[in-house]
């Protein structure tokens, strides 16, 4: 079972994951939208970990409060409040727990995703972050450990490059969004990840 401390872990790789990947990330974006993804992640991550270098959380839930709150503050764009959300359901599914076991974090992501879902209204097949979170919750739904989860969305990810976008900047491009990767199911598959290393 992991405490806040180790789940902050999590976002600490997270941090350096998107720093690596900012370029990458932005390169994916500037094909389908505006250029900023890995910018805007790399700036809420940096900030999230400023924030836990100045205290420490004491539950799992006020750890992803924090994340929550701090991404929707300093990443902006449509993604800021996605992620944000992303967390903030997952700070509510973990209630006052002080660790959390596999299907207790199971429990959490499985509220995020459906946090992410009710806000942005995306469908499974509509190119956004959602085609990689979705796989992998389903992962964790069969028993599937958080490895093979992170496996499954960056399939899911894969799999945004041959469609249409039907959200977003990219739904603005019509067809010219077939043959390009989604950036925010990509970083959705990095976050997994990342979460899969630290746990
Ligand atoms: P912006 O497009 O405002 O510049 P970002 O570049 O940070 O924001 O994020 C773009 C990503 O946000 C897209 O690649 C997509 O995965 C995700 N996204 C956009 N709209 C939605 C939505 N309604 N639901 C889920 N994800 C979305
Ligand atoms: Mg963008
Ligand atoms: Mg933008």
């Amino acid at each position: 079972a992991r405490d806040a401390t180790a789940l902050a872990l999590w976002l600490r790789h997270a941090n350096a994951m998107f720093a690596n990947e900012q370029a990458a990330l932005n390169a994916l974006d500037a094909a389908i939208g505006d250029g900023d993804h890995g910018a805007n992640l790399a700036r809420g991550f940096a900030k999230v970990v400023t924030k836990l270098d100045e205290a420490t959380q004491a539950t799992p839930a006020a750890l992803f409060k924090l994340a929550g709150m701090t991404l929707i503050g300093t990443v902006g764009g449509a993604s800021g409040p996605l992620y944000g959300t992303f967390f903030l359901e997952a700070a509510k599914a973990a209630g006052d727990a002080a660790t959390l076991d596999d299907a207790a974090l199971a429990a959490c992501l499985r509220a995020g995703l459906a946090g992410v879902r009710a806000r942005g209204k995306a469908e499974p097949g509509d190119k956004t972050m959602v085609d990689a979170l979705i796989p992998a919750i389903a992962v964790l739904d069969g028993g599937g450990s958080l490895a093979k989860a992170a496996e499954a969305a960056r399939d899911g990810a894969e799999a945004t490059k041959p469609i249409v976008a039907r959200k977003g900047r990219a739904s603005y491009l019509g067809e010219r969004a077939i043959g390009h990767v989604d950036p925010g199911a990509t970083s959705s598959a990095m976050l997994l990840a990342c979460l899969a290393e630290a746990s």
